[in-house]
């Protein structure tokens, strides 16, 4: 075979094994072996080594699609001095994601703006960045979804989409109120992924009121509690709003500066 058919066949070989990124730079590294006296190991080490860099890439943009995080906050934005009621400890203990290999969940207790959206959000980059499926949704959000499932007679699809990532955080249960309906549906998705995923779920209800969240329904609320506290860190989260905090500062500042202090 003439040196020009074997390349034409080398380019075959690339196209067909999908090694695209490798084929774009095939010329270029081959140009690069020729002068630069490369063996051909080390070409061979170089050229797959693009290669397995643009799937790691794109495994990552992936992931990042899928786990549809509302910030790129990550917990080293997180001020732990601001909130001494986070053991930061145990935060990084859990960045080692540790907790995702034995199922174990995560809740995170406390008022608004306290920063429980921002570690459950934290945590689910960590977990991207490590390669780990994560899905963010809201508790309203995961209801409504559900309840569109069920009326289009999807519901054992929706149910596998909620059992399947590594991580599934559901923020902001006991905002509001939830229907039986929806009760019912989160009852589900935490009793499928009991002991076989995580969930990272923030409420603004301390544990004694999640009654309340469940329609009344004091039942649904233990048995859903029980699995989702078996295996899993509570983080009670106290003080005041961190917004509110930063609001106040700035305030006090301007103060400060109107009366030439
Ligand atoms: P929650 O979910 O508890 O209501 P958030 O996590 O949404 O609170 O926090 C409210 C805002 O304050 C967000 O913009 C968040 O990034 C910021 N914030 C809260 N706590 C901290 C903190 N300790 N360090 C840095 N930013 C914080
Ligand atoms: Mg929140």
């Amino acid at each position: 075979m003439s040196e020009a058919s074997i390349y034409q066949s080398l380019r075959g070989h690339m196209a067909e094994l999908r090694l695209t990124a490798a084929a774009e730079v095939l010329p270029r590294e081959l140009e690069r072996a020729r002068t630069g006296d490369l063996s051909h190991v080390a070409f061979l080490e170089s050229l797959l080594a693009i290669e397995v860099e643009a799937v790691h890439a794109r495994r990552l943009a992936s992931l990042t699609r899928f786990a549809g995080l509302p910030s790129p906050l990550h917990i080293s934005d997180f001020d732990f001095e601001a909130q001494p009621s986070v053991d930061a400890k145990l935060v990084r203990e859990l960045e080692t994601l540790q907790f995702l290999e034995d199922a174990t969940n995560v809740l995170m207790i406390g008022p608004p703006g306290v920063g429980k959206t921002m570690l459950a959000i934290g945590l689910g980059w960590a977990a991207v960045e490590a390669g780990y499926r994560v899905h963010y949704t809201t508790a309203a959000e995961l209801a409504a979804r559900c309840r569109k499932a069920a009326l289009e007679g999807r519901w054992s699809s929706v149910m596998r989409f909620y059992a399947g990532p590594s991580l599934l955080i559901v923020d902001e249960v006991g905002y509001l109120p939830m229907a039986a309906e929806a009760a019912a549906a989160l009852f589900q998705v935490v009793t499928q992924r009991y002991l076989k995923g995580s969930i990272c779920l923030t409420t603004n209800l301390g544990i004694a009121s999640w009654g309340k969240v469940f329609n009344d329904d004091p039942m649904v609320a233990a048995a859903m509690l029980d699995r989702l506290l078996h295996r899993s860190v509570v983080f009670n989260i106290e003080g005041e709003s961190y917004r509110m905090r930063a609001h106040r500062a700035r305030a006090e500042a301007t103060r400060r500066a109107v009366r030439g202090q």
